[in-house]
């Protein structure tokens, strides 16, 4: 679907535009919100079910703590209509089949690869393409590429606070490598630094989404899942409707987001606190607040960066 713009040979080179990884609530909805754009989407998972979150955590008594009708997509009136919960905080189970409901009636599963885990993830820049390998060797690529590999998905077991390594775990297990191979792990040794938790400077055309830097743990995480995914997906298309090829955060405005995020946190009691938030919980992780506080401004942030022409980011043709 590049091809429209006139970008034909790198994209026909490419196995589709964008590759998604993870079939949790963002990959899902990045899966239907890009599809019904246009744009040839697949999604590779590592578990044999979709959901995420809510496909690999089935201990007793789980269930979620924002009132269901909250804790439910929002994009779809029809899909808010055809959907009854059955409690007003709904179960683990009730959840899954609520997730497998949407992938049916978005006929999603026909774009999506189960038991496959990637490995790998490489910024080719003579091509501008990124090449994706999975556990079993299996190589493909695209213009683009979402992380959608959840901020609580990550096993780590408990020595202090809660299982998770939350908000980079999922992501540190992918060799993930951007301009000139420089690797994420060496990027983020000092702690995890982002533009609005949506781009890393040096990895172009690469998303985050409810990456650190974002509000994602400290809200109800279905609204920042769409409201990521929404403005990804407007991104992409912007880049497709200009013929631009590349789409980057600048080394710049990602000092000063991140600098800004220290400081909203800075006048909060959370960073005195030994928290997951911090990485306090994973021997060897630096210690950074992680989330952004403070979902209304930031999404107010997102909105003025587009009506600014992208502001912060670098545009290439
Ligand atoms: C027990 C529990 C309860 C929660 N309760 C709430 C709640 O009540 N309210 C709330 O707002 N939030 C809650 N959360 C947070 C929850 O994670 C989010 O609400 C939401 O489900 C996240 O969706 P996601 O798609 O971003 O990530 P996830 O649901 O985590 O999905 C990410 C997917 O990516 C896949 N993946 C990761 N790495 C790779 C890889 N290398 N290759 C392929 N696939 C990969 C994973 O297998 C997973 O399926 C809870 C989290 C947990 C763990």
């Amino acid at each position: 679907m590049l091809e429209r713009t006139g970008d034909a040979g790198a994209a026909s080179a490419a196995d589709c535009d964008v590759l998604v990884v993870g079939a949790g609530f963002a990959g899902l909805y990045m899966l239907h919100a890009l599809r019904g754009m246009g744009f040839r989407v697949r999604v590779l998972e590592a578990g044999s079910g979709i959901g995420g979150t809510w496909f690999w955590n089935r201990y007793p008594g789980a269930r979620c703590d924002v009132e269901s009708m909250e804790y439910s997509y929002q994009f779809s009136p029809e899909l808010q209509q055809d959907w009854a919960w059955s409690e007003r905080y709904a179960t683990q189970p009730e959840i899954l089949r609520y997730i497998e409901h949407v992938a049916a009636r978005f006929d999603l599963m026909r774009d999506i690869a189960l038991d496959t885990p990637v490995r790998a993830a490489h910024f080719d820049e003579a091509a501008a393409l990124w090449r994706l390998e999975t556990a079993t060797g299996r190589q493909l690529s695209a213009r683009f590429c979402v992380m959608a590999t959840g901020c609580l998905s990550s096993p780590n077991t408990p020595q202090l606070a809660t299982g998770f390594d939350a908000m980079t775990g999922a992501l540190s297990k992918i060799d993930v490598r951007g301009r000139g191979g420089l690797t994420l792990a060496a990027k983020w040794v000092e702690g995890p630094r982002t533009y609005l938790g949506l781009q890393i400077a040096g990895f172009p055309n690469l998303f985050t989404v409810t990456g650190p830097g974002s509000p994602s743990v400290l809200t109800n995480m279905l609204p920042s899942i769409e409201q990521h995914v929404a403005w990804i997906a407007a991104c992409i298309d912007h880049l497709r409707e200009r013929a631009l090829k590349t789409i980057e955060a600048a080394p710049a405005a990602e000092a000063a987001w991140v600098e800004h995020v220290n400081a909203v946190a800075g006048g909060t009691l959370y960073p005195h606190c030994s928290s997951w938030y911090l990485g306090a919980n994973v021997p060897g992780k630096p210690r950074v607040f992680m989330p952004y506080i403070g979902f209304p401004p930031y999404v107010a942030k997102c909105e003025e960066v587009v009506a600014r022409g992208y502001e912060g980011f670098v545009l290439a043709a």
